[in-house]
């Protein structure tokens, strides 16, 4: 300040002395002219007017440059106004930084919005899409570059959508079909509206196909068990009640009382099959470094064929028995085999109680153990039944899945089964193959990766293994 009012004074004092100069030259020359003094009145009038002219001009130059906003841009200037070109060009430069700082966190949370696995569509107040990230363009097929700013009603057709929308309750969400969805392949999401701002939505979706499937098969699951249980249950109270009201001789309550047992023995299967299921899914992976002499588990099975093929045919004393199976085990190489001993002698009895409850009496079923020559190893049983149509194959593994109900329940099956077995396999790195022609036969193997095969160590059977699911009648 006092160095703009000494500036505005030497101005003067430079008019004012060029008045006084010019003055006493023309008094000079002509003696009427005007006095000095008044000249140098006149020129520091001059010099005040030249100062504020070039103030102005100074001032100017500094509201152009405010203009433009360019804090790269500023003028050099002294005094006043160079101050406050400078202290400007300082606060440009804040908020130029606020401003990229700002837009860098834009560009993170729009990043990290890019990577959520949920659905995010940005809309307006009139419903039209503003933005959304790749999960939604993808769920709801919109197309950034086309869809921009149309209204989402155009793409997501549905009338449970609509209805929401149109209904204002946002406080719930609701599931609807995905693009992609297919009566074979059905696409489930769930979506829910959340209002913010001025009158925009946030639009919310996520897969849901997942959950809804496993909700849909617990129900199954439920269903399938309560038959099940409900069946013996009902055959089982028949009789309790048919033994409380007749009177009946000894030989009909002793044959009752065999029936009785049956259905208490299917129950006891059904519920020690669950039990193994919900083992196999709830317990750690087995080992790897547990080995077992693989001819241990192959004499159990041969044993086990033989003892039910000997239960299916009936009493020795009885005219009536039928004939046993043909039971062949083709001698093994030595082998051992690393996992759990009692979940690989389930999955094997299951195969092998399996070849022997759907082969008919009189027809052989094969048992044996191969070194492949890539390392694998196979276990397979091989049977002269039925066979399986191509169609049943890939289900059979399901829980409860049966290609014939009837034949399944008179020989004390569970339906749990073959899934057991898979169960086993995939705990073991293992594949279950099925090979079946209807007609002719079946053949179900258990093929093991070299890893978890070695040569025997010596002779010896493990003492661990036991049966672990009880034959049927
Ligand atoms: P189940 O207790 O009914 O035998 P599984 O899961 O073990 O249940 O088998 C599922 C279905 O697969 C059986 O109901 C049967 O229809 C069919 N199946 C299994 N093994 C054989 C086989 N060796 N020969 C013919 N059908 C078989």
């Amino acid at each position: 300040m006092v160095l703009r009012f000494f500036g505005f004074l030497l101005f003067q004092l430079a008019g004012a002395l060029a008045g006084w100069v010019l003055a006493d030259w023309v008094l000079a020359a002509q003696p009427a002219a005007l006095p000095t003094l008044a000249g140098a009145w006149i020129g520091a009038g001059f010099g005040a007017v030249m100062w504020f002219f070039l103030d102005a001009a100074r001032g100017l130059r500094l509201l152009r440059w405010l203009k433009a906003g360019d804090a790269a841009q500023a003028p050099t200037m002294h005094g006043m106004w160079g101050e406050a070109a400078d202290r400007a060009r300082r606060l440009l430069r804040s908020r130029e930084h606020e401003v990229l700082d700002a837009q860098r966190r834009l560009q993170e949370f729009l990043l990290a919005i890019q990577a959520s696995p949920s659905g995010v569509v940005l809309l307006d107040a009139k419903g039209c899409i503003e933005w959304c990230n790749q999960t939604a363009a993808g769920q709801f097929g919109i197309d950034m570059q086309r869809d921009i700013l149309q209204p989402i009603g155009n793409l997501v057709r549905d009338p449970v959508f609509t209805a929401y929308g149109a209904e204002g309750d946002y406080s719930r969400s609701v599931v609807i079909p995905g693009r992609d969805s297919t009566p074979a392949r059905p696409l489930k999401l769930s979506v829910q509206l959340h209002p913010y701002g001025d009158g925009r939505r946030l639009l919310l979706s996520r897969d849901v196909t997942a959950l809804e499937q496993a909700e849909a098969m617990r129900r199954d699951f439920v269903a399938n068990v309560s038959h099940e249980i409900r069946t013996p249950l009902t055959v089982l109270a028949g009789f309790v009640e048919t033994l409380q009201t007749l009177p009946l001789d000894a030989q009909e309550r002793s044959r009752y009382l065999a029936l009785m047992s049956q259905q208490a023995q299917r129950m006891q299967t059904l519920v020690n099959d669950l039990l193994t299921l919900s083992r196999l899914e709830g317990s750690p992976m087995p080992m790897a470094q547990e080995w077992t002499a693989m001819g241990a588990f192959m004499v159990q099975c041969e044993h086990e064929a033989r003892a039910l093929s000997d239960v299916m045919a009936g009493d020795p004393q009885d005219a009536s028995r039928q004939r046993g199976h043909r039971i062949l085990a083709s001698p093994a190489p030595q082998a051992e085999i690393a996992g759990a001993p009692t979940e690989l002698q389930s999955a094997f009895s299951n195969l092998v109680t399996n070849a022997v409850r759907y082969t008919p009496a009189g027809g052989s079923i094969t048992l044996s153990w191969t070194l492949l020559p890539d390392g694998q190893a196979e276990f397979a049983v091989k049977d002269t039944g039925p066979g399986i149509a191509a169609e049943h194959i890939a289900r059979l593994t399901e829980r409860f899945y049966r290609v014939d109900r009837s034949r399944s329940r008179e020989t004390g099956g569970t339906g749990l089964g073959l899934a057991i077995v898979k169960h086993v396999a995939q705990r073991h790195g293992a594949q279950l193959l099925i090979d079946s022609t209807p007609g002719v036969g079946s053949t179900f193997s258990l093929r093991f990766a070299a890893s978890r095969i070695r040569p025997a160590a010596g002779p010896g059977a493990p003492s661990a293994i036991e049966s672990p699911r009880t034959p049927g009648p």
